[in-house]
């Protein structure tokens, strides 16, 4: 262990909830303005949430997945684009966790970003085939003992405000398009020319630019495992749960102002039930149902984690339904807050606003496309029989 890293002695909950009080201070700022949400940020690395992950060997805190989806659902419910990034981060984290910890160079950067709370940014989509995870154009080329790659990263969040980016390509020249591998390349070591704007409905401050990506790095930087163990052990479950968790964090937060709403509705009329509470109920079941799903696939994750062995395609399967069904249920009961809140939601200066929640629901469909997911669903129930059973 670091012996300067200083462990915070507040609880993780006291410290996220000082965070997300800053998130929601500037949530509508970085929304107008579409700019990254700098005070959020330097407050999660103030309150040393960044590395939290990462084992406490490493100068981490091990915290667990549930904790993390819990983290990223509270700042979904102060700003639906500080939570995406703090989810991206920790995804990306999951892969050095699980499965850098036998190399000496991922391990040490571990260190670094649990010391240093350093920023994580991901580029796995791709000119050419979009956010077709399993393939890439591009390919790493190994020189002796130096790596280098250019891609064409049509979609890198936070991109120029990263620490470094993790980055997916083929594994050499020769390689299947589906051979692949994800690199670490730190800030020093890569350049981007920006390709693509982000003027965007939703998510705005997440400043998801277009870039096209040069780097050179020592080739221990290469994650060991192929692309492939990584997507399946991990990065497909907690990029799916927790962008669940933040974007159930978003609906919660606009059920909030609904159910102010009606509560100062009721207020007005005394022994009237007012005519937005019967949508509010219908609404709270399917926030209900939203989070018994994500509570369910924190858990089948976490018992992947403990018997990777026990992997599945069922549990993909699972996955991915859980990313399909929160995406699209946050649209409609966001969309319900709306007609709970009418003219009063609609307006964007208001405590019942959830015209920011809306836009930002809307993207949740299209980080990986629905369409997509559905295709690769349909292939593997092809094969595959559905977990039907209620024990688990
Ligand atoms: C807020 C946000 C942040 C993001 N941040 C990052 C990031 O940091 N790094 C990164 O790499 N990516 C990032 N992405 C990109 C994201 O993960 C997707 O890869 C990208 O949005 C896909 O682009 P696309 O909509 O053009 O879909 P594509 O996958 O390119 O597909 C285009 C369209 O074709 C259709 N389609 C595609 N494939 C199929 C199929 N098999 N069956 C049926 N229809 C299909 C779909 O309707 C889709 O809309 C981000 C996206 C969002 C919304």
């Amino acid at each position: 262990m670091n012996a300067h890293v200083k462990t915070p002695v507040a609880s993780v909950s006291e410290r996220i909830a000082r965070a997300a009080a800053v998130a929601a201070r500037y949530a509508d700022d970085v929304d107008q303005k579409g700019r990254f949400p700098a005070e959020a940020m330097q407050a999660l690395k103030d309150e040393r949430l960044m590395g939290v992950q990462i084992p406490v060997e490493l100068g981490g805190e091990d915290t667990p997945i549930a904790e993390i989806a819990e983290l990223c659902s509270i700042l979904g419910q102060a700003c639906g684009s500080t939570a995406m990034i703090f989810a991206m981060h920790h995804i990306k984290l999951s892969s050095l966790v699980e499965h850098g910890m036998g190399a000496e160079w991922h391990r040490g950067f571990m260190r670094r970003i649990a010391d240093e709370q350093l920023l994580l940014g991901s580029a796995t989509t791709e000119g050419g085939i979009g956010g077709n995870l399993r393939n890439s154009i591009c390919a790493i080329e190994v020189e002796g003992d130096i790596c280098r790659l250019e891609k064409e990263a049509t979609v890198i969040s936070y991109g120029v405000q990263s620490d470094a980016i993790l980055i997916t390509s083929r594994a050499h020249k020769d390689a299947a398009s589906s051979d692949q591998v994800m690199t670490v390349f730190l800030k020093d070591q890569y350049t981007l020319e920006k390709t693509h704007g982000w003027d965007t409905l939703g998510m705005r401050g997440t400043c998801s630019e277009g870039f096209l990506f040069k780097g050179e790095a020592p080739a221990e930087q290469i994650i060991p495992e192929p692309f492939a163990e990584i997507a399946a052990h991990s990065m497909l479950a907690m990029a799916h749960l927790l962008w669940s968790a933040l974007w159930y964090g978003i609906a919660v937060d606009a059920v909030h102002r609904a159910q102010a709403f009606v509560r100062a509705a009721a207020r007005k009329s005394p022994g009237q039930t007012p005519p937005g509470a019967l949508r509010l109920a219908e609404i709270s079941g399917k926030l209900q149902m939203i989070k018994t799903d994500i509570i369910h696939g924190v858990r089948q994750y976490e018992e992947i984690r403990r018997n990777p062995e026990s992997l599945t395609m069922g549990f993909l399967i699972a996955m991915n339904n859980t990313k399909l069904s929160t995406s699209t249920a946050i649209i409609d009961i966001v969309g319900q807050t709306l007609l709970i809140n009418g003219i009063m939601g609609f307006k964007n200066d208001t405590p019942f606003s959830v015209g920011r929640h809306l836009r930002d629901a809307y993207s949740a469909q299209l980080q990986i496309s629905n369409e997509r997911i559905l295709m690769n669903q349909s292939t593997m129930l092809l094969v595959n029989k559905q977990d039907m059973s209620l024990l688990g």
